[in-house]
């Protein structure tokens, strides 16, 4: 027999005597005499009431009136057949006809609390202590977690220090006066702390994020050293738990950095989990890093927890899905990192996190076959699951350490609905073996070692952002940061049909964040040269309007490779050119390159004619022709993104374009121009023509030879350029075709049963992004009902966490405005808002020159500019509304329309501010910037905007005509078909 055989039957003995201890039990979960019982029981019966009855459970703590439960409950149980009692009590109290809709949301409120019990220990470490002591009294040992997501900001970092410390002082002080038990208190090496606390790296550092790694280290670290040396006082020990993907090299950074810094902390620990790719190479690292150090450290190892969010928003940014998609994968996996960790337990305590008695059963197999003792393995379930088999493993004389959430419930409310998500799924090896009763055997099969990956993506994808968790991402972002230093100051000629134009008349970009540093400088043009461009343009059109469509749109694709190529030069530039941080500028790069492939596809698509009816004797056409010769005229907030949509779309389609960039930008836009040009454009068919707005952009879109005007901008310009181009001017020979796309006076709506902690960092990314420099930017919050002084004193503070600085560091999230007028703008409006409302925070960053700080008011009149005018800067305006009626009111009361969003837990009030907001791009339950092309086709309405959505369906159809054609195909009575 090999050895691996050995190990399966082994394995498979372990497994039947397991499985014969557990037979018959149930673990309270699933003990359908309860209550809660029943409820699980609904729940995994039936996949369509499981979402919202977690979805009702979830929301339910952010509801501060008894009676708004029920009405809740109703919103998610109105079309679901089969309730439960509980459920149906509240529904009729609901109708009148039973007991007091408040009476009934105090019940179901107290039943909700009961069953976060279940899983919480205790609101605290005092509330805790009893169900501690009962763990110990059974033999069990147990580590804290103290619930809360994400920290939000400096003040909700401090005050989960104090409960941690807190936690730890007071339970060293209890636990030291326990009587010794040997399993529990010493594994073969030596003693281990009674009291373990886990704790997760981001509740230490509000903006924990690779992108910025040495800060990420360092102050998560600041963060976390008082607890650290809290257990280095007491003797107790400290595990990091892992969060996702995105974190997890940090993490593991963090950790070691940790310890080497505190080598007096008994132990240190970090959970890994099976689940991913990278695990093997992680566990194999940590082992040698431990025995390096000479140090022993524990490792949990788990299957997982963020399996969907990993799949989900892995393939949402288009990264590689970093976990196996198959369970049989992760159980595989988990078995050879269970055989890892057996083998170097002289440098790592190993702590077998599961409830699958397969596993479990396979680890002691494998520990036996090395010979080691009992208590060189430890076991560890979660608290209020799977007490069978925490019993079974007790009795077959293993450690086990029960995983004890410790918190208030609306925190542990996100940590509940892990946990009733991961029972109830179908692979969950609890609803398996309790609920389904399922055969051991069945489970006792190795896993299979060979899966299957799934492409649900069809059609087109866009451009995955860098991921800067990759170190070799950060260093070619640091690197184009210095090549583009390099080259400052370089000249950039005009380009007229094919040639290329230096006229003495400089436009100087500067780089905002040090108006010193000259980026580049740029020809400006005359309106001779407008002239000259309009008559190359014209003359290219001949030729280019008969270039077939796939053609064409090899010339967009070239484009969109080449800009592949260079889009670490191109981030770098923008983060010079208009002070973008890394995240925003490479965001940029990725959105032009989807319009180039976008629109290439969509050129194809509509340069293909379509038969229309499908009668005999006719040949119906529908035909897409290009309009001629465009203008178009852009902004400098997305430098590269609209500028490459607005010529793309117009070269794409079969048109001329003359182009025109903002002052403020326009070295990037003769990159554009120029990648194009790299791509064999032909001349004349795209040109460059920067230049005062009001000279030569005017010329231009009053000129009697131009077709139609592209443009992106603001309000004033856009509706002058709407007024210039309805006048007809002698020798025109067309209507002009204005596609204008302008700004935006955004607001999101929070209502009582949002959940705040999202809506808080919806906000915050909205509104400061890019310095509140965005069209689609957050620049009004309207909060419904009590939580308002809540919420803003938690925005407030989380305002005051975000980092202000350089650009080129990539720990500032927030630079400097792009130029003087910007600045005295912004701060115009901080003085209006002085004067008319009360000034909730404010921040000067003290650095000078165009960095302008956050600011926030409350107490606005409703008509106050500040509530009503596009202010382009870091300003927030905060209104409070009485329900979500008026703060729709409120929302729709501008003249513009463009982005607007509702944070909300409530079906109802979702589906009213689905209809009855006014506004181009609604977004629910996450920030307001960010569009996708072809996911979130942009654009407004009202004064917001003049034509279809960027990156939609319809975008390029207002680039050209149709034309329809019908022939006849009867001739002396045959038909041509
Ligand atoms: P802006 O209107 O000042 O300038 C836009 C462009 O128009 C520049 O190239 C400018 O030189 C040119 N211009 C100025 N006067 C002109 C004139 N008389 N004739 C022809 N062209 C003229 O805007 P900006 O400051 O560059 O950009 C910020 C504005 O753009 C904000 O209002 C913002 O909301 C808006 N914006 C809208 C969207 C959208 O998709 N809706 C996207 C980005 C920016």
């Amino acid at each position: 027999m090999t050895a691996i055989q050995d190990i399966e039957r082994k394995t498979d003995e372990i497994q039947r005597s397991l499985y014969s201890l557990v037979r018959g039990e149930v673990p309270s979960l699933f003990d359908t005499g309860t209550w809660k019982g029943k409820v699980m029981e609904w729940a995994m019966r039936d996949e369509s009431v499981k979402i919202p009855l977690f979805r009702f459970i979830d929301a339910l703590p952010s509801v501060t009136h008894d009676s708004g439960v029920v009405r809740l409950l109703n919103e998610y149980f109105e079309n679901v057949q089969d309730s439960p009692l509980v459920i149906k009590r509240g529904l009729r109290s609901l109708a009148g006809t039973g007991i007091l809709p408040s009476v009934a949301g105090r019940i179901i409120r107290s039943r909700v609390a009961s069953f976060g019990r279940q899983f919480i220990a205790g609101r605290d470490a005092e509330d805790a202590e009893n169900a501690l002591r009962s763990l110990r009294d059974e033999g069990l040992a147990f580590t804290i977690d103290l619930l809360g997501e994400e920290a939000l900001s400096g003040p909700e970092i401090v005050a989960y220090q104090r409960r941690y410390l807190h936690l730890i002082d007071s339970l060293a002080r209890k636990t030291a006066l326990w009587p010794q038990q040997d399993l529990l208190d010493n594994d073969h090496v030596g003693p281990i702390p009674r009291v373990d606390v886990s704790v997760k790296v981001s509740s230490f550092f509000c903006h924990l994020d690779p992108v910025h790694w040495e800060e990420s280290v360092s102050r998560a670290k600041e963060g976390l050293s008082p607890v650290i040396e809290k257990a280095e006082e007491t003797g107790a020990s400290v595990t990091l738990d892992m969060e996702h993907y995105y974190l997890k090299d940090l993490t593991i950074d963090i950790f070691k950095s940790l310890l080497e810094d505190h080598p007096a902390l008994h132990f240190g620990g970090i959970a890994l989990q099976a689940y991913l790719k990278e695990a093997e190479q992680d566990v194999v690292g940590l082992v040698r890093w431990a025995r390096s150090a000479k140090r022993r450290i524990s490792v949990r190892l788990v299957k997982g927890a963020y399996w969907d969010y990993e799949t989900v928003v892995n393939r949402q940014r288009g990264w590689p899905i970093p976990v196996y998609l198959q369970k049989s994968a992760t159980d595989r996996s988990f078995e050879d990192l269970t055989r890892i960790l057996l083998e170097n337990v002289d440098a790592v305590r190993p702590a077998i996190a599961t409830h699958n008695l397969r596993s479990i059963s396979h680890a002691i197999a494998v520990a036996d076959s090395l010979g080691l003792p009992r208590n060189a393995l430890e076991f560890q379930v979660i608290y209020g699951m799977a007490e069978p088999i925490r019993s079974a493993l007790k009795k077959f004389g293993f450690r086990v350490r029960v995983y004890t959430p410790v918190g208030e419930l609306i925190p542990g409310m996100a940590y509940l609905i892990r946990r009733l998500l991961e029972n109830t799924s179908n692979e969950s090896f609890l609803r398996q073996t309790f609920f389904e009763q399922a055969a051991a055997s069945q489970e006792s099969a190795p896993p299979d070692s060979s899966p299957q990956e799934i492409d649900l993506d069809r059609g087109f994808r866009n451009e995955p952002l860098l991921d800067f968790s990759r170190a070799d991402n950060r260093r070619r972002m640091n690197e184009a940061l210095e090549s583009v230093r390099r080259r400052f100051g370089s000249s950039f000629p005009l380009i007229v049909g094919a040639n290329e134009i230096s006229t003495g008349q400089p436009i100087v970009s500067r780089n905002p964040a040090d108006q010193s540093q000259i980026v580049g400088t740029v020809s400006s043009a005359t309106a001779e040269h407008a002239e000259a461009a309009v008559r190359a343009a014209r003359s290219a059109w001949i030729s280019w309007r008969r270039t077939p469509p796939e053609e064409r749109a090899a010339y967009l694709r070239r484009t969109a490779a080449s800009m592949r190529s260079h889009r670490f030069e191109l981030a770098a530039l923008e983060v010079f050119e208009v002070g973008k941080p890394w995240k925003e500028a490479d965001a940029d790069v990725t959105e032009a390159i989807d319009f180039l492939e976008y629109y290439a596809a969509e050129s194809i698509r509509l340069g293909t004619p379509r038969r229309l009816g499908a009668y005999p004797g006719e040949k119906n056409l529908y035909v897409y022709e290009p309009r001629g010769v465009g203008v178009a005229i852009s902004p400098w907030n997305f430098p590269l993104a609209i500028p490459t949509g607005l010529v793309s779309a117009g070269v794409g389609a079969g048109n001329c374009v003359i182009f025109k960039p903002s002052g403020l930008s326009s070295v990037l836009g003769w990159h554009i121009v120029n990648l194009f040009r790299e791509a064999g454009l032909p001349p004349g068919v795209l040109q460059f023509l920067p230049g005062p707005g009001g000279e030569v952009g005017e010329y231009l879109v009053s000129h009697p030879d131009v077709d139609f005007i592209a443009f992106t901008g603001s309000k004033e310009v856009g509706l002058k350029i709407v007024e210039l181009a309805a006048k007809a001017r002698e020798g025109q020979r067309s209507i002009k075709r204005v596609i204008a796309e302008l700004g935006g006076k955004n607001a999101i709506i929070v209502d009582e049963t949002a959940d705040l902690d999202e809506a808080i960092k919806g906000v915050v990314e909205s509104a400061l992004g890019y310095q509140g420099q965005k069209c689609s930017a957050c620049s009004r919050v309207i909060v419904v009902g009590d939580s308002f002084e809540e919420f803003c004193s938690r925005l407030a503070a989380a305002v005051d966490s975000v980092p202000i600085g350089r650009p080129e560091d990539p720990s500032s999230l927030m630079g400097p405005l792009v130029s003087e007028e910007a600045v005295r703008k912004v701060q115009s409006y901080i003085a209006l808002g002085k004067r008319d409302g009360k000034l909730l925070y404010e921040r000067d960053p003290g650095l000078g020159g165009l960095y302008v700080g956050p600011a926030m008011f409350t107490g606005l009149p409703l008509d106050s500019p500040l509530l009503h005018e596009e202010i382009f800067g870091p300003v927030i305006a905060l209104v409070r509304a009485g329900d979500l009626d008026e703060a729709i009111d409120i929302s729709n009361s501008t003249s513009q329309a463009l982005t607007g969003g509702i944070y909300s837990r409530s079906p109802a009030s979702i589906e009213k501010a689905q209809a009855q907001l006014r506004v181009g791009n609604l977004y629910i339950n996450r920030k307001i910037t960010g569009a996708l092309v072809a996911r979130q086709p942009f654009g407004g309405m009202a004064m917001s905007g003049v034509g279809t959505k960027t990156g939609g369906p319809d975008y390029l159809q207002q680039f050209m005509n149709v034309k329809s054609i019908s022939e006849n195909t009867l001739r002396r009575g045959f038909a041509a078909e």
